[in-house]
């Protein structure tokens, strides 16, 4: 049977590829965009993570069209980099603000869906980032790690209930994100990299995939690196 979806951040990049890949397994997909509408075939629904009521009215919007949501995907996420002792707190905290709080924010609304239907996938997206830190991305990294604190708690909490939680750590992964970084920064990664290139956006969504497939019924409080061997140890 069809499952509600919901990937926020979908309307684009890692999000985008994400919801693709369920709309073709079949499944009711929906994203959440900021304003850009929602490419063709998806269900598009405005929200902004960082706002509890906005999360709220998307997931009313979502549910009254697809039913309980049943595969929640966290991918909205931001960077604002900077070394530490230039970032200012209003830098460090809209960080943490979108990519941790905001994925608190919308797993904590899935979760009562979730709860009546008895079972659900809450799947987190943060980064090898998260893993290993990054100079000039202490707010990115530090909101990235939490995901593992939240997404296992979860997990802890919601497992009697077939409820699991887990977390994808992409690596490089080519989208507007990582369009930005400088040619001579690039390859300084790629050499870092054992597989020698960035991801495409489809092979963070397969994991995503599989993540909430029956396959992995028994994976909870994972941490999956998709990231070309480079965080390779954690
Ligand atoms: P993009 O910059 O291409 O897209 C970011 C998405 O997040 C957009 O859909 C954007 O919406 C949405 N978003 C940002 N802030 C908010 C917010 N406050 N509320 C709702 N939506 C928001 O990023 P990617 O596709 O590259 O990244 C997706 C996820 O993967 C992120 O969490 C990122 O940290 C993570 N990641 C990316 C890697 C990479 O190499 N690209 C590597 C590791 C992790 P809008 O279109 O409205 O701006």
């Amino acid at each position: 049977m069809a499952r509600s979806v919901l990937v926020t951040g979908g309307n684009r990049g890692i999000g985008l590829a994400i919801a693709r890949a369920f709309q073709a397994a079949g499944d009711n997909v929906a994203v959440t965009h900021r304003g850009s509408g929602a490419p063709e075939g998806l269900l598009g629904v405005r929200c902004d993570v960082t706002d509890t009521e906005q999360v709220t009215a998307a997931f009313d919007e979502v549910e009254a069209a697809h039913g309980r949501v049943e595969v929640l995907v966290a991918n909205a996420g931001i960077t604002d980099d900077g070394l530490l002792l230039r970032m200012d707190d209003e830098q460090f905290g809209r960080v943490i603000d979108a990519n941790l709080a905001g994925s608190y924010r919308v797993a904590k609304r899935a979760a009562s869906s979730m709860l009546r239907l008895r079972r659900g996938r809450i799947v987190f997206i943060s980064s090898v980032v998260g893993l290993s830190g990054g100079a000039g991305q202490a707010n990115y990294a530090a909101s990235k790690a939490g995901l593992v604190g939240l997404a296992r708690s979860i997990a802890r909490e919601l497992g009697s209930r077939s409820i699991t939680a887990n977390v994808v750590a992409p690596g490089f992964v080519t989208t507007d994100m990582t369009d930005v970084l400088e040619e001579d920064r690039k390859k300084e990664i790629l050499g870092q990299i054992p597989l020698g290139r960035f991801a495409s956006t489809d092979e963070v969504a397969g994991t995503v995939q599989w993540l909430a497939s029956d396959a992995a019924a028994y994976v909870t409080g994972a941490v999956i690196p998709v990231d070309g061997g480079l965080g390779m140890g954690h």
